[in-house]
């Protein structure tokens, strides 16, 4: 087996389109898109170790553009403050990196201005971004691979959906000795010198977003700002503060508990490799460190197994034939609330809770991960049908959550308003059928409901 072979026998790779090399080629292009940093990623290694057996240079390909499904300027400016830190990590590994914004985006003229012999690419399984993929793999003259960077066990190794996280947890614990080591990170031998090409400084990357025609109701949020700095911060931060209690606190909105580095996931400024090995290696109890990785590996890559083989993943009909029954026969029931999607987006329900929930969304771009599964099955309960309410679940959540549009995101208002992965809860109730139900009275219990809305009334200034 030849070197290149050897490499080619990653299951993390999709080949998309297949051949050799363009040995007239001068380069290897690795057009980045989810996989947004310059350290522990994938798709970063592969073209790197690629260009060095070919003996040439690798440039990184950032091109820009409006046009993300859903995305308003609250996702472009946290996505836009981590280029300019992604575009140093990857000159320091001797490659390339050209910023290319709207309209000069275009990665096919940008191969075909620099002679690429391969392009790499990673990996997202949301339909547009496949489509796109789809698209380069037509229009691309020379071999395209893409790379499954976001993930500890590539989502290629399951090839139909799993049924629940009991189906996918023994086969992903299989498999962490193969994935889960750290990465090797390597140097491009050949050095990026081409620097009569035309680019953006990524630093002007947040101004740039001026000219675009992008949704601005929704604001950027103050937060620990994006790029991998901050997102490591973040981690380190965690493992040091909260990771050792996170088994016990992590479902208590009241407390700072879990590690918030779902947008930083989510826009690939953090990659899985990184969280888990500093979670393993972490001097905290066993059971803490299980719970995390239990939530970043087993549950998330469900969530990415479901998106990837279901198409139907962000509407009512993606869910489980059972559930999907039960729901309808329950469609007539009386609803003890209705409310508008404006009266729910504007937090005008009778339930404080809800409501402070909601307004925690819209001002910070996050809402606590327990919180979230109460706010989806409310509007479940007060709103006309199953299917208008997991669109509207879908466009809030997508609208203002940072780490919205993401699989995690349709998958948990699958789970909370059809089920997905969940199984029958006996006896049937009104409306919710056999779907799982949650109560304000429950979340009292489980916290201190009123220390939580008073925490977002503070953030209100109300
Ligand atoms: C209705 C609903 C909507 C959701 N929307 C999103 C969304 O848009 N984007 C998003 O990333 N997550 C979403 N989740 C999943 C989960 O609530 C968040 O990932 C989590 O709250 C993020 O906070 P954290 O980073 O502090 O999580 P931590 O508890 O610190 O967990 C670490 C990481 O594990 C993963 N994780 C945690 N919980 C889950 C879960 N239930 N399913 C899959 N992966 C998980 C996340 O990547 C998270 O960053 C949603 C869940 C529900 C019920």
């Amino acid at each position: 087996m030849t070197d290149l072979e050897y490499l080619q026998a990653n299951p993390r790779i999709t080949f998309r389109r297949a051949g050799k090399p363009d040995p007239e080629g001068s380069c290897v292009v690795y057009w980045m898109q989810r996989a947004q940093r310059g350290l522990d990623n994938p798709a970063l290694d592969t073209a790197i170790s690629t260009a060095n057996l070919l003996n040439k240079p690798i440039v990184v390909f950032f091109g820009l553009h409006p046009g993300y499904p859903n995305a308003n300027l609250r996702h472009y400016s946290f996505l836009a403050e981590g280029i300019d830190e992604t575009r140093k990590a990857v000159e320091n590994r001797g490659a390339g990196f050209v910023f290319r914004p709207y309209p000069d985006h275009d990665l096919i003229a940008f191969c075909d201005e620099v002679g690429a012999a391969l392009v790499i690419g990673d990996e997202n399984p949301l339909r547009e971004a496949e489509g796109w993929r789809r698209s380069a793999a037509r229009k691309l003259r020379v071999p395209f691979w893409t790379v499954d960077a976001d993930v500890i066990v590539p989502t290629g190794l399951f090839e139909k959906e799993e049924y629940a996280a009991r189906t996918i947890r023994p086969k992903i614990h299989k498999r962490l000795p193969e994935f889960l080591k750290p990465l090797e990170n390597p140097v491009a031998k050949f050095k990026w010198k081409r620097h009569d090409l035309r680019k953006s400084q990524t630093s002007d990357a947040i101004s740039i977003l001026e000219r675009f025609p992008l949704d601005r109701k929704t604001q950027p949020v103050k937060t620990s700002g994006g790029g991998t700095s901050a997102g490591l911060g973040l981690l380190k931060r965690f493992v040091r503060e909260r990771l050792a209690v996170y088994d016990t606190a992590r479902n208590l909105p009241h407390l700072p508990g879990t590690s918030e580095l779902s947008p930083y996931l989510h826009f690939g400024h953090i990659g899985p490799h990184t969280i888990a090995l500093a979670v393993s290696e972490a001097d905290a109890p066993q059971t803490a460190k299980d719970a995390f990785l239990e939530e970043l590996i087993v549950r998330r890559e469900l969530a990415i197994n479901y998106v990837a083989r279901n198409e139907k993943y962000d509407s009512l009909e993606g869910c489980h034939a059972w559930a999907i029954k039960s729901l309808s026969e329950h469609a007539h029931d009386p609803r003890p609330y209705l409310y508008s999607e404006s009266s729910l987006e504007n937090a005008e329900t009778h339930d404080n809770l809800w409501n402070a929930a909601q307004k925690e969304m819209v001002i910070t771009g996050k809402m606590h991960g327990y919180l979230r599964m109460y706010w989806a099955k409310k509007i479940l309960e007060w709103t006309p049908s199953p299917a208008a309410a997991f669109e509207i679940a879908v466009r809030l959540n997508d609208r203002y959550q940072l780490d919205g549009r993401d699989p995690n995101g349709y998958t948990g208002v699958a789970w909370a308003i059809g089920a997905k992965h969940d199984r029958p809860w006996a006896p049937a109730r009104p409306v919710f059928g056999m779907i799982r139900y949650m109560t304000a009275s429950g979340c009292a219990r489980k916290f201190d409901v009123n220390a939580y809305i008073g925490k977002v009334a503070e953030l209100a200034g109300e």
